[in-house]
């Protein structure tokens, strides 16, 4: 693929791609390899380089590409086109997917190897770069769940671009540092973003268009895609997931990715909340100024955050709760699975909580809840009240159910109450901050003595507790998700 990128500037058949020959050693500085790695998990991959410190000069590029993470892809295709329906078909669209997948991530590790970052706003640029995090794109056909489209294939044009800017050779007499400049200047011309890690990863961050494993240029409109797939999935899951013969405790390996098919798109939906835009802008170019993200924007992702956490999307189907039995003796429970507190069932609460946490612990980010105070007061935009307002709207001050739905609408309840409580603690909200969500924990007190049923009870004990002994107060935590990002250590993501 990147022998595309080098064409495009010029470098015919530059970049090539073969088998090392029998002799060579994987070590040797001559070759730049690619090492097809077995670990214990589906660990990350790595790109790296030798490099010349004297001079910046890539000598060796060396990539490590994990090979655990096919039967990942493959397991999540197998969750989303529950194919197995008589149990031995043999169906080419899980492998395909997964091939699809591993031919995206070894381009990505080369690209590291050739001395290029992250690009993570490349989504919005209709995958404009392998140097980002892709999710599967999965459409919907007819109602079917279709992967035809899961991952791109080739070259994007932003890595075109830095290929050009990176490996271009300027002749004799020509102002090397004015063409380079140009190239920057055509890029932003033609609409291309770039955002690195530092503003895509962290939770309170809040560029609109710098996401991980998302894709899409609506980050509001695909939460309420990424929703109606997952919907779909687990309308469909059931043993067809899995092929005959194998034991139905690994159906819930399968349900995990799927029952969190939405945690990547709500941490990127979540950043237009509170959100800033902006540019890596230099003096004198023609790139973005940082700005206030545009109210309607905020309001429109608020609402979809929402209803993410709405009994109705947390609740499994009926014919899931009772279809998977624990672990076999020989069969080792993984940290692949949910964590629950029932024992041998699974613990159908627990997974709504860790569902709901993860979009509301979002969306109370002291971060995200520190800018909406001061963007609100500086240009009448989208405030941390109505945010909060919003939220308490559609859980506690709605009528309460009962039944399944009933105690999740509870659960999700609570964890309301608990992200209000640690924003207010947290160090890193300011007083401002603190003093709204003070005001709105109060209010919430005030709802509760009207409801008067048990639930309400509890949860005015809890803010009456913690408003009694703020310091010695345990603010009760959601058991965590399983991972969904490769394994293994963070802070070595992908050697950059
Ligand atoms: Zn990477």
């Amino acid at each position: 693929w990147w022998n595309q990128a080098f064409e495009a500037a010029g470098y015919i058949d530059a970049f090539q791609v073969k088998v090392l020959p029998d002799d060579a050693h994987h070590l040797d500085i001559r070759y730049n390899v690619i090492n097809w790695v077995h670990r214990s998990t589906r660990g990350w991959s790595y790109g790296g380089s030798v490099v010349d410190p004297r001079t910046g000069e890539i000598i060796k590029g060396n990539v490590l590409l994990g090979s655990l993470r096919v039967r990942q892809d493959y397991m999540i295709a197998s969750g989303l086109l529950a194919p197995f329906d008589e149990g031995y078909e043999q169906d080419p669209r899980m492998m395909e997917m997964a091939l699809s997948r591993i031919r995206q991530l070894s381009a990505h590790e080369i690209g590291h190897t050739l001395g290029i970052y992250h690009n993570f706003a490349s989504s919005v640029n209709n995958r404009a770069s392998v140097m980002d995090y892709p999710h599967p794109k999965v459409d919907i056909i007819n109602g079917q769940l279709s992967l035809e489209n899961a991952y791109d294939e080739g070259i994007g044009e932003w890595d075109k671009r830095t290929i050009l800017y990176g490996y271009q050779e300027f002749p004799e007499g020509i102002d090397e540092s004015y063409e380079l400049r140009k190239i920057l200047e055509n890029t932003a011309t033609q609409g291309l973003l770039y955002i690195s890690d530092n503003d895509a990863r962290p939770a309170g961050g809040a560029h609109p268009y710098a996401h991980l494993w998302e894709y899409g240029d609506d980050p509001t409109s695909q939460l309420s895609h990424i929703l109606e797939v997952r919907d779909i999935a687990l309308r469909n899951f059931g043993e067809a997931v899995i092929s005959m013969g194998t034991p139905m405790t690994y159906l819930e390996d399968v349900l995990v990715p799927i029952y969190l098919f939405h945690r990547y798109q709500l941490e990127a939906t979540v950043k237009l909340i509170g959100g800033y835009q902006y540019s890596y802008n230099v003096r004198g170019d023609n790139q973005l100024s940082p700005s206030i993200l545009d109210d309607d924007l905020q309001r429109k992702a608020l609402k979809e955050m929402i209803k993410a956490v709405d009994p109705n999307v947390l609740a499994l189907p009926e014919s899931i709760l009772d279809l998977i039995p624990p672990r076999p003796a020989g069969i080792p429970t993984s940290r692949e699975q949910f964590r629950g507190n029932t024992g041998p069932s699974l613990d159908a609460l627990s997974m709504a909580q860790t569902a709901a946490d993860a979009a509301i612990g979002l969306l109370l980010h002291p971060q995200r809840a520190n800018r909406l105070v001061e963007f609100n007061a500086r240009e009448n935009t989208l405030g941390l009240e109505e945010v909060i307002e919003t939220l308490l709207g559609s859980t506690w001050e709605q009528s309460t159910k009962t039944g399944y739905q009933g105690v999740i609408a509870e659960v999700v309840n609570f964890v309301v109450v608990s992200h209000m409580i640690e924003l207010h603690t947290s160090s890193q909200a300011n007083p401002l901050t603190k003093a709204k969500v003070l005001a709105q924990l109060e209010r919430l007190l005030d709802t509760l003595e009207e409801r008067k049923d048990p639930m309400a009870k509890q949860a005015s004990l809890m803010i009456d507790s913690y408003f009694e002994n703020p310091s010695d107060f345990e603010i009760p935590s959601s058991l965590p998700a399983p991972p969904g990002s490769p394994i293994g250590s963070d802070l070595m993501m992908c050697g950059y």
